[in-house]
């Protein structure tokens, strides 16, 4: 069994897919990550950014970092794991900024969504110090921004660092903001789903430049691969909604995308 039984058109040098969100630590690839990742050259997956969620995902994203040449790392602190967040964390992460495979830190950012995660104040702290973090080193930050759409704009306005905000879920109104300031947008397979009419409207918006494309795998399959195990070829499908929205073709789509990735994370693949 090879990537979920999913099969791709054949694809075009064109069409290479660049992958710019993904977590291959997750525990739902330890028994078949190898089989996956082996195979997955063979759909056009030209690159991969594995992001850091805890602190000790983030070392077991280093290790597949180091195994496969076409995976490259953000590691940092998710705000799920605010509460774990100390000076000695901070410490260990600047370590992993000077391994050869890390790109980026994150994911870091603010999350809302539930009521009993770390309260705000504690969120905004951790997320202002890796900020801090990354323009020490002159690295782009992954930015996650759940439910917290107001507080995650006012602190990238205050910081002005590089990067992404991935898996994007605003309004148009806070997506122009994020493109003044320079920084990309990520979109994922929910582009795909029946009620993504506020993502469809900013996709239709979004200079090509600006798009990051990322599956946030094992998460959030495209359609019609819907609530099954992710995996970053299924971007296909996610690309050729994009195309439909812009009316330009899926290899435009990719192609733009893994350039922009190319660039913000400073890798030719
Ligand atoms: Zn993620």
């Amino acid at each position: 069994m090879i990537i979920d039984n999913f099969e791709l058109p054949n694809l075009g040098a064109e069409e290479y897919i660049f992958d710019s969100h993904a977590h291959y630590d997750d525990t739902s690839f330890d028994n078949d990550r190898d089989d996956l990742l082996c195979a997955i050259n063979k759909y056009g997956v030209c690159g991969i950014i594995n992001n850091g969620s805890s602190f000790e995902l983030c070392k077991k994203g280093l290790q597949i970092a180091h195994k496969y040449s076409f995976v490259y790392l953000a590691v940092g602190v998710h705000p799920e794991f605010a509460e774990s967040f100390d000076d000695n964390m901070l410490f260990e992460i600047e370590n992993l900024l000077s391994d050869e495979k890390t790109v980026a830190v994150g994911e870091i950012g603010l999350d809302y969504h539930y009521d009993d995660g770390a309260d705000k104040d504690t969120q905004k702290s951790v997320f202002i110090r890796q900020i801090e973090l990354a323009k020490k080193h002159d690295l782009p930050i992954i930015v996650h921004d759940r439910d917290a759409h107001a507080d995650t704009l006012d602190i990238l306005k205050e910081y002005k660092p590089k990067g992404v905000v991935h898996c994007y879920s605003g309004s148009v109104e806070i997506m122009r903001e994020i493109v003044k300031l320079g920084m990309y947008v990520g979109m994922t397979g929910v582009i795909t789903f029946k009620n993504a009419r506020k993502a469809v409207e900013c996709i239709a918006e979004l200079p090509l430049e600006r798009l990051l494309i990322e599956t946030d795998c094992p998460y959030l399959a495209p359609v019609p691969f819907r609530g099954k195990r992710c995996n970053s070829a299924m971007i296909s499908l996610t690309a050729e909604k994009i195309a439909e929205i812009k009316g330009v073709t899926r290899a435009e789509i990719l192609k733009a995308a893994r350039e922009n990735t190319n660039r913000l994370f400073a890798l030719n693949l």
